[in-house]
């Protein structure tokens, strides 16, 4: 049985579904709302960390148990026990949500990357080899998201503690972020910290197209790519660029976000760092994620 299932044999309308185990119901603990939640604000999730929330009254569940025997009991239904225990609930990853200004390192690191994704598989290979990336070249772990279609990229701090994961939508190319990371406090690809100088990109596949290219070059001793995961900067990342005091190689696409975030942070980033290469190309189709190792070898000469 499902939650669907379930949610009708108590004889209570599921007013909206969404993606991923998502129903808004109107509040069963009605007594709780001036005119019985009429327009529906609890929230039932699937996989999330907590069940439910009522977004009226402030109810919060944290397990589907815990949700559905409170509702019986509202509602004066014995015996549904056996109903509820044979309920087959999503069980999400046993990753922690982590939110703060500051990263913080999740526990268990190896643990939540590995029992939430598949490593390297032969699905993220050929679809990055469709986008003209070698798996094979990337110096880091590659993972699949095989219930949501995405190739993942762990994101870590300097000392290679794990903050969160993003990911990208292999049929729709959409975005997604686990774990909570908070992006503005983060730059993908921070724990690689060896190199001579930084190239700083905007995406995940710019990223790993980049360390693809730069790997072909024989260059990965040169060049630490970091992505800041959307053209923008925030003031958290301008610290750690300053911090690394390396010389920067600034790689935002040549389209008018990319442009007209550069007007906003070179200038500071300029002040700021020992030297800083305004990396920019004519055409603004060619960017980081699908350039060719020509074309990077010729920008970077
Ligand atoms: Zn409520």
């Amino acid at each position: 049985m499902n939650i669907e299932t379930l949610l009708q044999k108590l004889g209570i309308e599921i007013k909206s579904r969404g993606l991923n185990g998502y129903y808004s119901i109107s509040c069963p603990f009605s007594g709780r709302h001036k005119n019985g939640d009429k327009n529906p604000s609890f929230i039932i999730w699937e996989d999330r960390k907590i069940a439910a929330k009522c977004y009226g009254c402030g109810l919060v569940f944290g397990s589907m148990d815990e949700l559905f025997t409170s509702i019986c009991k509202e509602k004066g239904i014995e015996g549904f026990e056996d109903i509820v225990e044979a309920v087959e609930f999503y069980v999400p990853p046993p990753a922690k949500l982590v939110t703060s200004v500051e990263n913080v390192v999740l526990l268990d690191e190896t643990k939540n990357m590995d029992l939430a994704f598949s490593k390297n598989t032969e699905v993220s290979k050929a679809y990055l080899k469709g986008r003209g990336i070698d798996q094979d070249n990337l110096p880091f772990d590659i993972y699949t998201d095989k219930r949501n279609k995405r190739i993942v990229a762990a994101i870590r701090n300097r000392d290679g503690s794990l903050v969160g994961a993003t990911g990208r939508n292999m049929l729709n190319k959409g975005h997604y972020h686990y774990f909570g990371v908070v992006t503005g406090s983060s730059l993908l690809g921070l724990e690689r910290n060896q190199a001579d100088r930084i190239l700083l990109v905007e995406g995940m596949t710019d990223l790993l197209n980049a360390y693809c290219k730069l790997s072909q070059l024989g260059w990965l001793d040169r060049y630490d790519v970091y992505s800041t995961l959307t053209c923008n900067m925030t003031a958290w990342q301008k610290k750690i660029l300053v911090e690394e005091d390396r010389p920067l190689f600034l790689g935002w696409d040549c389209d008018e976000a990319g442009l007209s975030a550069r007007k906003k942070h070179l200038p500071h980033l300029k002040d700021s760092l020992i030297g800083v290469r305004d990396l920019r190309w004519k055409s603004s189709k060619i960017d980081f994620g699908n350039m060719s190792t020509d074309q990077l070898e010729f920008l970077l000469k």
